[in-house]
């Protein structure tokens, strides 16, 4: 992990500010952007996943007591919980992330000392890019240094996963933890979300990952979210499958008719994102720019038109994108709604593409969007 000079200045100087001693553990975990799979890891598909530069750096110091004490740079705001209270309080708050990891890991009997800790994040909050689980991620593995233990990634991952179901109660599969700290540096992971197992996945030079961000915001812990999956839970039921991963696209080409319109567009395009997953990454080992062109256009026509999970700055954003010199390919990114989307881009390209882009979508929409490339970055882990 390269060291950010001026960033761990930030962190040390706002530490010493509030706690009056310097941190003696320093832990970051990254944010990640799917390439492929739309909503694929609750239906225990397959998602093209790459953890990103973009990360959540906590600078901590162990403070004797059984309190948790945190300040996050990127809100500006103090906030605290004590390791003794296992229930979520009644006014919900960004600890709650980290209370959650908290709790999941007193779970497992693992034991935890409190600290006190600055927060600093480079994912932008809230667009996509999975800042809660960079700060899941990142607090487990201040708790793992200071408590003298260590877990599996994996472990870590769906522990961190727990947490946001249970303590915070937003419904996400385990995509975002398994990312944050399963990532290698340099290459993409292939994860299936039903055993999860992973593969990396080299992306062929000359190819670029540049994310556009509609600077319009979403909540993930809305309603749409949970209607999406209780749709496809309801799908999965009536075609007689534990989940859709197990629904092959001529078993359903077979049974589609026998289920209510809405649940069936939800359930097609599972199906069909799982297989382009699949053939994405082979794409992009090889490099093939027309098979990634027709791949990610049928990923966004399917969120258009199946899942119904674009919102209209990503219907500018799509044109913005694809009207770009360089561009390879583009398409939705996270959940959907608003926040961030994806292209390829050629390497050579990125400053034309990203300009270009800029101009396109802010005269569209009124909005400035940010646009930059993302290299694959490490897992969680101590800087
Ligand atoms: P995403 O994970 O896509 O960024 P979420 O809605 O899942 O969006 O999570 C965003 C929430 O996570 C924020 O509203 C905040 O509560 C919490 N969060 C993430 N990073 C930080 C941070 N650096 N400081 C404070 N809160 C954070
Ligand atoms: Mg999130």
């Amino acid at each position: 992990m390269k060291p950010d000079p001026q960033r761990r200045d930030l962190i040390a100087t706002a530490f010493l500010t509030r706690f009056g001693a310097p941190p003696t553990v320093w832990c970051r975990a990254p944010g990640r952007v799917d390439l492929m799979g739309s909503h694929t890891d609750y239906n225990l598909g397959a998602v093209l996943t790459l953890p990103i530069g973009r990360d959540t750096w906590i600078a901590a110091r162990p403070n004797h007591s059984n309190e948790v004490k945190l300040h996050s740079l990127n809100l500006g705001t103090d906030a605290a919980f004590s390791l003794d209270v296992s229930e979520k309080p009644a006014v919900p708050a960004w600890i709650d992330y980290v209370h959650g990891v908290a709790v999941a890991l007193q779970e497992e009997g693992l034991p935890l000392a409190g600290f006190d800790g600055v927060v600093h994040s480079s994912v932008p909050l809230s667009s996509g890019l999975s800042s809660s689980a960079a700060l899941e991620c990142a607090a487990a593995t201040v708790f793992e240094a200071l408590g003298d233990w260590t877990i599996a990634p994996v472990l870590k991952a769906r522990l961190c996963q727990r947490a946001e179901n249970r303590f915070v109660g937003v419904n996400c599969g385990i995509l975002d933890q398994f990312t944050s700290c399963m990532g290698q540096e340099g290459c993409a992971l292939l994860l299936d979300c039903r055993d999860l197992s992973s593969r990396a996945v080299a992306i062929a030079s000359g190819i670029s990952v540049v994310i556009c961000d509609t600077k319009s915001k979403r909540e993930l812990a809305g309603s749409e979210y949970g209607e999406r999956r209780v749709e496809c839970e309801t799908g999965a039921g009536l075609l007689g499958a534990s989940c859709l991963r197990e629904v092959t696209p001529a078993a359903f080409d077979a049974r589609e008719s026998e289920l209510p319109a809405s649940v069936a567009k939800r359930c097609r395009f599972i199906i069909e994102e799982h297989a382009r997953v699949y053939a994405l990454a082979t794409a992009l080992t090889t490099g093939e720019r027309p098979a990634i062109g027709r791949l990610t256009a049928a990923s966004f026509d399917g969120a258009c038109h199946l899942y119904q999970i674009a919102a209209p700055p990503m219907l500018s954003m799509m044109a913005a994108m694809l009207a770009a010199p360089g561009v390879i390919g583009a398409r939705q990114a996270g959940a959907g709604f608003g926040g961030c989307m994806v292209a390829f881009v050629e390497t050579g390209f990125i400053d034309e593409f990203a300009a270009a882009v800029w101009t396109h979508y802010s005269a569209a929409t009124g909005t400035q969007p940010e646009i930059y490339p993302v290299t694959a970055a490490a897992g969680a882990g101590l800087i």
